[in-house]
């Protein structure tokens, strides 16, 4: 049997939930479990993550799943409500939801409902993605403050810049955001991650980690275990054909590696079908009992070739890991030139899913 495998470790979230709290004491948090948990699969993680304040998602399905799944924790809507049937869910189903643009504060002021909603009003600090201008923020506060379907309004805005400790960028959306809640009173929050790992003046009252409870730094060119992290997913598949080649011959699809020397090329069963990147160089790390060995060759959609040398003894069957224990996702992201969000949450359905508490 293919034995292609994602084996995510409910333990180490709950660590890595641990280590986030040690970096913002006396904050709360909202762990984000958007895009099925990074990958990792939303009802399982929301689960373990019962110890957080709040959980975050990015849309109205992903909310109804939890809801579905029995989960009574507070769910935040991140972009907020589509739709005023979107709207009617949030407050049939107990969700708060950001407000970001007029739209949605217009929905609000014409909606009646004998319910209440707990809101987060957006500021767009910098980011120029979602959010109010500075110059209309305040004045959207004090319209969603007349409304008496909105329960408490909560204060937030987003980094642009976070995971770079040298870029200027971060220092001035936390002062923007800042001046703003010496006006406005309320629990406010701008830490992603990056913010959560090196930016303390963005901790304020409520702290927004996502990649960081899956175990990846969120910082550029640092790996989790740097920040006492352990990584959520361990990808696995195994070795099960091996090659032997004669200098001067190559390996795949149009034959971009060529062997310098004799050598045994090791068939892996795992390809971009997987969630495997398809631009992952030759030189990507596979990690086969205990020890790297390079990916030579293009990644096809089943399988990957790599270089096992002459030295070293396999079996057919042996388990190769892609990332996970042992090898951090941001190395293979940054061979692949993508990001370790990218990789977590492209692992297809064809590959086989186990939860271990
Ligand atoms: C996804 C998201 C986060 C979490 O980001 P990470 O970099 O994964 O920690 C925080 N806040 C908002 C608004 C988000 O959309």
């Amino acid at each position: 049997m293919r034995e292609t495998k994602a084996i995510i470790d409910l333990a180490a979230i709950r660590h890595n939930l641990e280590i986030a709290k040690q970096l913002a004491p006396n904050t709360k948090m909202m762990a984000v479990v958007k895009a099925d948990a990074y990958g990792h699969g939303i009802v399982q993680v929301a689960r373990a993550l019962a110890s957080a304040d709040a959980i975050a998602v990015a849309c109205m399905d992903e909310a109804l799943t939890l809801r579905e799944a029995g989960i009574s924790t507070d769910i935040i809507l991140l972009e907020g409500f589509f739709s005023e049937q979107e709207l009617r869910q949030a407050f049939e189903y107990q969700l708060q939801t950001v407000v970001h643009q007029e739209s949605q504060l217009k929905a609000l002021e014409d909606t009646s409902n004998d319910a209440k909603i707990k809101v987060w009003l957006k500021l767009d600090s910098g980011m120029n993605r979602l959010g109010f201008e500075p110059e209309d923020y305040q004045t959207a506060y004090e319209r969603l403050s007349q409304l008496k379907t909105v329960e408490k309004i909560y204060l937030m805005s987003h980094l642009a810049c976070a995971d770079d400790i040298d870029n200027a960028k971060s220092a001035a959306q936390i002062s923007e955001f800042k001046q703003y809640l010496q006006v406005i009173k309320g629990e406010a929050s701008l830490a992603n991650s990056a913010g959560v790992v090196a930016w303390p003046e963005s901790h304020l009252q409520w702290i927004r980690p996502g990649i960081l409870l899956y175990g990846c730094s969120p910082m550029l060119d640092f790996t989790g275990p740097q920040h006492q992290l352990k990584p959520a997913m361990t990808l696995e598949s195994q070795l099960f054909a091996i090659k032997h080649l004669k200098p001067g011959e190559t390996v795949g699809y149009g034959a971009t590696w060529q062997a310098p020397q004799e050598t045994r090329i090791g068939v892996i069963a795992i390809g971009y079908g997987d969630g495997y990147p398809h631009h992952a160089k030759s030189g990507t790390p596979v990690l086969i009992n205990g020890k790297t060995y390079p990916l030579v060759g293009r990644v096809s959609m089943d399988m990957i070739t790599v270089d096992l040398g002459l030295e070293d003894q396999f079996e057919l069957g042996d388990k190769a890991i892609l990332w996970g224990n042992g090898l951090p996702v941001e190395i293979i992201a940054k061979h692949a030139n993508t990001i370790p969000w990218s990789l977590l949450c492209g692992v297809t359905s064809r590959v086989k899913f186990l939860w271990q508490d």
